[in-house]
């Protein structure tokens, strides 16, 4: 009855313990944090991109907007000079004195600002203002000499003059074949940076957008792809908690009988219930046997733990595998010879030579060599063949159901059964974990009724 209630607790607690699991999942997808580690970084990329693409973009574009005004400045000044050269040197016209009036038709129509300087050096402009040659920096004369020469030059030598930062190209004016004049016209910087600002703003408005945009795939696409990686973890950490649950619980149950048996004699014995001779003998004797299997449980699970921890560094030395076996046959044969059991061995062409720990390889064959003797009738026999890189190891004793086969190199499966009461159900995976630590792949075949046949293949 206490069993029955003891038992309804547990799955009680086993529930409660799921649900707690699955809502700490849940959680964990909800808050989709490698998503968004993910997404943050996809943004940043993007971030980082844009942010150089702009960067080579003004810098680029700024040159090639300065690069083009100043040879459309240039083009339009040299076109002007043109027309005026052609106009004075058209038959009848004798010459001209006064250039104010064209040079305002030209400044309101091109926005630049042109003067002309005459052979005299007199400075014309379309306003009032009147320039005088010598009050123009050394810069700006050479200018005006160079054009004087014959050149068509550019520069922002009168920026001073200006008062604002300008390009400058000045360019002869001919009657014939004689330079008479040269035409200066100024363009504003202001102008053009105006111009590269709002191509820049242009530029950074489709980008953010470009930004904004590319965030909707970087949100899809990170949760894509990080949606299958979380539940896996999730699945993974579920079934590590589940295995972590599994092992303190088949712990506690393999420690529980024993415990009980201990306490039960103890008492009995302490209390004075058992007083005859020989039922204190047999109490004794219990005690005794239900402490080896303690002492050999607690054992095993230490060795186990040692294999498994992938910091414990087991032995890499030169040894032989048949040496092994021979050693590991002659521990064997002292329960073999209580049940009459013969072990044969036959070695055929062994691939001998292994590196390993062969302590740890003896013990593997051991658990191997006791289990066929402890499943096996008694008189029958064991056969251990070695041949080429395989060891074979075969029995014909009980065999193990096709349905329990998978499951027994896992912790504490274990059958029951007379022929079994000290098993502890942790011999099998350390003979499995000892194989992984050497490389060697082992493997069982079972009938039942007919025995079982374990199979080791190492790499040479
Ligand atoms: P145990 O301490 O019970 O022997 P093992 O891990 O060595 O634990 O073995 C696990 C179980 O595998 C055994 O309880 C038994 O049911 C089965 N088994 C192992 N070897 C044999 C065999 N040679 N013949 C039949 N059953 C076997």
């Amino acid at each position: 009855m206490l069993n029955f209630k003891e038992k309804i607790d547990e799955k009680k607690e086993e529930i409660k313990t799921r649900k707690s699991l699955f809502s700490r999942l849940r959680r964990v997808i909800m808050s989709d944090s490698m998503a968004q580690k993910l997404m943050f970084y996809f943004f940043l990329v993007i971030l980082i991109f844009a942010l150089i693409i702009s960067a080579a973009f003004t810098s680029i574009f700024n040159k090639e907007l300065i690069d083009s005004s100043r040879e459309e400045l240039e083009a339009r000044t040299v076109a002007f000079s043109k027309s005026l050269s052609n106009y004075l040197s058209t038959p009848g016209v004798s010459s001209v004195t006064n250039f104010s009036a064209y040079l305002k038709v030209l400044t309101d129509t091109s926005t630049n600002d042109v003067w002309i300087i005459d052979d005299t050096l007199e400075i014309f402009t379309a306003g009032n203002n009147t320039i005088s040659y010598n009050d123009l920096p050394k810069s700006a004369q050479t200018i005006v000499t160079d054009a004087f020469s014959g050149k068509t030059v550019t520069s922002e030598g009168f920026t001073s003059v200006l008062k604002t930062s300008s390009v400058t190209v000045a360019t002869p004016i001919y009657r014939g074949k004689y330079v008479i004049g040269v035409m200066v016209m100024h363009s504003p910087v202001s102008g053009m940076n105006k111009m590269a600002t709002n191509s820049l703003k242009i530029f950074l408005i489709c980008i953010i957008g470009a930004l904004l945009i590319s965030l909707i795939p970087a949100v899809l696409l990170s949760k894509r792809f990080t949606n299958p990686i979380i539940l896996k973890e999730a699945e993974e950490k579920l079934k590590l908690e589940q295995m972590r649950r599994d092992y303190v619980a088949n712990i506690s149950h393999e420690l529980k009988t024993p415990v009980t048996v201990l306490r039960g004699s103890l008492e009995a014995l302490v209390d004075g219930v058992i007083t005859e001779e020989e039922d204190v003998k047999e109490y004794h004797q219990q005690m005794l046997h239900e402490t080896v299997y303690l002492q050999r449980l607690v054992l095993d699970l230490l060795d186990l733990s040692r294999l498994q921890n992938t910091g414990f560094e087991i032995q890499h030395e030169p040894v032989s595998l048949t040496q092994v076996l021979d050693d590991a046959i002659k521990s064997g044969e002292k329960l073999a010879q209580e049940k009459n059991i013969v072990i044969n061995k036959s070695y055929n062409e062994p691939k001998d030579a292994f590196v390993g720990d062969y302590g740890r390889l003896r013990q593997m064959f051991i658990i191997i060599l006791d289990n066929a003797v402890k499943f096996s009738n008694e008189n029958s026999s064991v056969d251990v063949i070695f041949s080429s890189n395989r060891i074979h190891i075969r029995d014909y004793g009980c065999g193990i159901e096709p349905e329990r086969l998978p499951y027994i190199f896992e912790r504490f499966h274990k059958s029951g059964g007379e022929n079994n009461k000290t098993g502890s159900g942790l011999g099998l995976a350390i003979a499995r974990e000892i194989a992984h630590r050497h490389n060697i792949k082992v493997s069982a075949r079972s009938a039942v009724g007919e025995g079982t046949e374990f199979r080791f293949e190492f790499n040479v």
